[in-house]
């Protein structure tokens, strides 16, 4: 171990995303308006850098890198631009579900080209009508023969406008059963397959999630990720071991954003002949958001390796996703205070925007009510699902076996 939880490799990925940050992102601040929000360079550029594929095992082409590399990707992308990390983030979502139960022939024919930065994928779950009931889903995929045929509409989709494939679970069978739905493979251009017009969020500059529409679109067997009745499987896996350190890693970028506009405001600005920082309740307001900050960071390395090492590793994502995103959004609010008038113009400080921000980490993979009630569930031994980390980001699982074989 040469860092905090960290390896050299880890440090060479970091000195390597900051200089891409330098370069390409910074000059290119602010991405405002729906215009940037459907520009797809930046993420593209990200993308054939690797980044969205880190954790394909180099047996399917990918760099076999893990979850802390991962995180350090998004969050110090993240420090300087939230929207631009949570696109990212989307797309490593997308190939999750197709790691974890994806057929042989579907892991060999995408996982390159994802690796590799030629194709983006989505993970397309919610729908308007479902949310965080996810077997309310009511998108369906009926069969016929070899093929299916897929109607319904999806909502708040990350990278909706700029993916290739959308991995997108549908129900397939009626009731709320645990097999009711399944997930599937559907490329963009596909014929059926269509995004709806872009809304803007006040949310997350630069980061595109919509609405994809399907209709009457047909999609081979072959496109199925995992059995027939296994589409929740491929959902909570993508939103357990991927979603939830993903949306802690941007909710943490997001606090060192909010610490760095903080120092630096309350070190510059003089009250009563003095700068800010030297007056108590101040001091104590940023030591405050300085704990926040390492928390979440002890937080997000720690549930990252755990992962890493193929530990059993899903109360701390949720821990992890939970805390931070709370952090955040109680750091920013106290930044709010600390800026005073400053913070309610945008153009005077970033602080309004990072609490926006703080807060669009809330919903996603698994909403802070969600968290505490499997928290509480588990505490009590009443949680009914095994350990998603035991089983598919263990050693004996086929996907982890391919990247430690191919090391
Ligand atoms: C930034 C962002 C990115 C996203 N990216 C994607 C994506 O890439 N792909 C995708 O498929 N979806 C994505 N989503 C959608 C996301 O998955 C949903 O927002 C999430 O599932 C919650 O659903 P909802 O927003 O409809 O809230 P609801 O489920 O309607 O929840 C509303 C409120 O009810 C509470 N609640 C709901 N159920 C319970 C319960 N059982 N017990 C206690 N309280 C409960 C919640 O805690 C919340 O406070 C994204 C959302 C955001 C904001």
């Amino acid at each position: 171990m040469d860092g905090y939880l960290t390896r050299r490799r880890h440090e060479q990925l970091r000195a390597q995303v900051r200089s891409f940050i330098a370069e390409e992102i910074r000059p290119r601040l602010p991405l405002k308006g729906i215009d940037a929000r459907l520009d797809p360079t930046l993420i593209r550029r990200m993308a054939r850098k690797g980044w969205v594929g880190l954790t394909i095992p180099k047996a399917y082409g990918g760099r076999g890198e893990g979850h802390v590399a991962k995180l350090i990707v998004t969050h110090e992308i993240a420090r300087v631009s939230p929207g631009l990390a949570a696109e990212l983030q989307a797309c490593q979502l997308g190939l999750a579900g197709l790691l974890n139960l994806g057929s042989e022939h579907l892991k060999h024919k995408w996982l390159p080209r994802i690796a590799h930065g030629e194709i983006l994928p989505t993970i397309t779950v919610t729908g308007r009508d479902s949310g965080s009931h996810i077997k309310g889903i009511t998108a369906t995929a009926h069969r016929d023969g070899d093929e299916w045929t897929i109607n319904g509409g999806k909502a708040w989709i990350g990278a909706s406008h700029v993916a290739d494939i959308h991995c997108v679970v549908l129900r397939t069978s009626e009731g709320t059963g645990d097999d009711c739905l399944t997930a599937f493979l559907v490329e963009a251009e596909r014929e059926g397959v269509q995004p709806l017009q872009h809304q803007e969020s006040v949310a997350l500059e630069g980061f595109s999630f919509g609405e994809v529409h399907f209709t009457n679109c047909r999609i081979p067997d072959a496109n199925r990720i995992g059995d027939v009745g296994e589409g929740e499987a491929v959902a909570s896996s993508s939103s357990i071991l991927y979603g939830r350190l993903n949306l802690g890693a941007v909710a943490l970028g997001i606090l060192e954003a909010i610490l760095d506009a903080v120092v630096q405001h309350t070190t510059q600005r003089h009250l009563y002949g003095k700068p800010l920082i030297k007056h108590p309740v101040v001091n104590d307001q940023v030591g405050k958001i300085q704990a926040n900050v390492t928390s979440a960071r002890m937080l997000a390395y720690m549930a990252a390796h755990l992962l890493d090492r193929g530990e059993d590793a899903d109360a701390e994502l949720m821990t992890a996703k939970y805390q931070i995103a709370e952090q955040a959004v109680a750091s920013a609010t106290l930044a709010m205070e600390i800026f005073g008038a400053y913070s309610l113009f945008p153009d005077e400080s970033p602080i309004a925007q990072l609490l926006l921000d703080a807060h669009a980490m809330r919903p996603p993979a698994g909403t802070p009510g969600i968290q505490r009630l499997r928290l509480g569930q588990q505490a009590a031994g009443l949680l009914k699902s095994d350990s998603w980390s035991r089983r598919f980001a263990s050693p004996r699982h086929s996907g982890v076996l391919a990247r430690l074989s191919g090391d």
